[in-house]
């Protein structure tokens, strides 16, 4: 009877979280149905429970910088699939589909604009592109933003979405993670700040790398932050992981994380840690040596 049977599609475990087409959504959070519209009011958190709905690269950068406005850098470098990848079909195939989804030439938007009146270099990793993968251009990328904060002594800041290294570009993309970590050291000896921001879902060689680096490290609530999947690590340590596990709330409890910032309140947290950090400090009026709140926690 089996050819009788009507198969399914599996449901991808990442499409719950995704904002799906059409006027209403329901929210995995607390199942209640919300209308879309609403949800743009309150940055895409479901106002009942407080899920983080995942939003594109650009609508990041719009809820982060001054009017919606920054300057894009880099937006050219686009990837030429050295390695001539094919797995299920061929990787030059998944880069034009995600060109196409996306708009984008590959997973990062490098931006420099305002936060808060303080001018800072921003990238925003776009998760609807092959996963918000890291290959050769999203390292290329982020070494140049880190580079570009540097030359300029503006803060740098970088919002990931990604499950980690591009498996497509092979050690390519690995490398990436120590060309990425070396232009953060050079920012970091010169003293310029750094914040990453962790969102769902923040994985594998971009966890493993600067996504861990920042001066503060902040994630939004719930988000999965990890290197391997609970179920790699499961097999290879032969023991069950404790409820929560690879959480926000379970990665601050252990001081993996500094903070978990409400989307809601993002912007805001981030144009007092940098006054905090002196970047800010250049819109205090001078003669004016008080010190900045404290962060809150
Ligand atoms: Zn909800």
């Amino acid at each position: 009877m089996a050819w009788f049977k009507k198969t399914r599609q599996p449901i991808k475990a990442d499409r719950a979280s995704r904002m799906p087409e059409g006027l209403w959504v329901k929210c995995p959070g607390c199942s209640r149905v919300l209308y879309k519209k609403d949800l743009g009011g309150t940055l895409n958190v479901c106002p009942r429970c407080a899920h983080h709905f995942r939003i594109p690269a650009t609508e990041r950068l719009g809820t982060l910088l001054d009017h919606g406005r920054w300057t894009e850098h880099f937006a050219g470098l686009a990837s030429t699939d050295p390695l001539q990848f094919v797995d299920t079909k061929p990787y030059r195939d998944r880069l034009a589909a995600a060109r196409q989804a996306t708009g984008l030439e590959d997973a990062v938007i490098i931006a420099t604009g305002r936060l808060d009146g303080t001018d800072v270099v921003m990238a925003a990793m776009e998760y609807g592109f092959i996963g918000g993968s890291m290959g050769i251009v999203v390292g290329e990328k982020l070494t140049r933003a880190a580079e570009l904060a540097l030359e300029q002594r503006h803060p740098f800041i970088v919002v990931s979405c990604s499950g980690g290294a591009r498996m497509m570009e092979g050690a390519l993309s690995l490398m990436q993670m120590a060309k990425v970590s070396a232009a953060l050291a050079r920012l970091d000896r010169a003293g310029v700040p750094f914040i990453s921001i962790l969102t769902d879902p923040t994985t594998g060689g971009v966890t493993a790398s600067f996504a861990m680096l920042g001066d503060l490290n902040i994630a939004e609530p719930r988000a999965l932050i990890g290197f391997a999947g609970p179920r790699v690590i499961e097999q290879t340590i032969r023991q069950k992981l404790p409820e929560g596990f690879q959480r926000s709330e379970f990665l601050l409890e252990r001081g993996m994380l500094d903070l978990i910032v409400d989307r809601r309140e993002m912007k805001s947290t981030l144009a007092l840690a940098l006054r905090f950090m002196g970047a800010g400090a250049a819109r205090r009026p001078a003669g004016n040596p008080a010190a900045p709140p404290p962060l809150p926690h």
